[in-house]
């Protein structure tokens, strides 16, 4: 359980998880150790405050972003070293993924201050987990870049993993996007997750061409995942190597 502040020693710095659409999905750790810390960095106050008045915890709050992200990391863990628990969110999901929060946690484990993992939604673990293409191994790519000749680059350096991969991608480009991944990835199995966990889920599945169908016949909204099959992958075809008969699930133990 996190204190307001140690006794002796340097604090700890939770990681914790936000939800990524519906505010029930907050875990009920998370809510102790939000209310418990002294601090909570946050990378937009106003969000954060929204969040927390749904469960009534007043922490005050700390701002860093993508752009004082340093100058914030050095604030942050001179208060830790000082002996305050702090919490670190972002605006949702999981800090670190496709968000800032390394250069806090890196300055953390650098000068030795214990890094706690409060773990719950991701965009791409709640995308896998429903998309119903084979999930492990998996590439988790993030963003593509924004230039089309940057991110055709990006795509032929993946189009020989033999295993899903996942991108983050935002309504504006996902048409342009899913075309250059039919045309330098082929014609594979895929699937668009968008919206998870709110009023307007929708999981897309087909093939890259039907997908970007899709796209080009009305605009798709939100947030969204792409995922993408690996080379040799037809729909339904396990988790196993391309071509072979489908046994156990590969990639779960014993
Ligand atoms: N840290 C977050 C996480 O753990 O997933 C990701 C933050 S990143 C700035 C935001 C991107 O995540 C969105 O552009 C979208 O690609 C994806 N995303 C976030 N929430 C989502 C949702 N509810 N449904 C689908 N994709 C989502």
């Amino acid at each position: 359980m996190p204190s307001a502040s140690r006794d002796q020693g340097p604090g700890r710095l939770f990681v914790v998880a936000t939800p990524i659409g519906n505010l029930e999905d907050l875990s009920s750790r998370a809510v102790e150790v939000l209310s418990s810390v002294a601090g909570i960095a946050a990378e937009d106050t106003r969000r954060t405050r929204k969040l927390l008045s749904r469960y009534s915890v007043r922490t005050p709050l700390l701002s860093y972003h993508e752009h004082n992200e340093t100058k914030a990391a050095r604030r942050i863990v001179d208060r830790i070293s000082e002996g305050a628990d702090v919490a670190l969110v972002s605006d949702a999901g999981t800090p670190l993924v496709s968000d800032p929060g390394y250069r806090i946690v890196s300055l953390c484990v650098r000068e030795g201050i214990e890094v706690v993992a409060v773990p719950g939604p991701a965009a791409v673990t709640a995308a896998l987990s429903v998309a119903g293409l084979p999930p492990h191994p998996f590439y988790f790519a993030g963003f593509l870049p924004r230039k089309q000749s940057a991110r055709r680059k990006a795509l032929r350096s993946l189009v020989d993993l033999p295993c899903t991969t996942v991108y983050y991608e935002s309504p504006h480009r996902v048409e342009k996007c899913l075309l250059d991944m039919l045309d330098v990835l082929g014609d594979r199995p895929a699937a668009l997750a968008r919206e998870l966990t709110k009023v307007h889920e929708e999981v897309v599945r087909g093939s890259l061409s039907e997908l970007a169908a899709r796209a080009g016949e009305s605009p798709l909204r939100g947030e969204m995942v792409i995922l993408v099959a690996g080379p040799g992958r037809e729909w339904g075809s396990g988790g196993g190597e391309p071509g072979e008969p489908e046994v156990a699930d590969p990639g779960i133990p014993g």
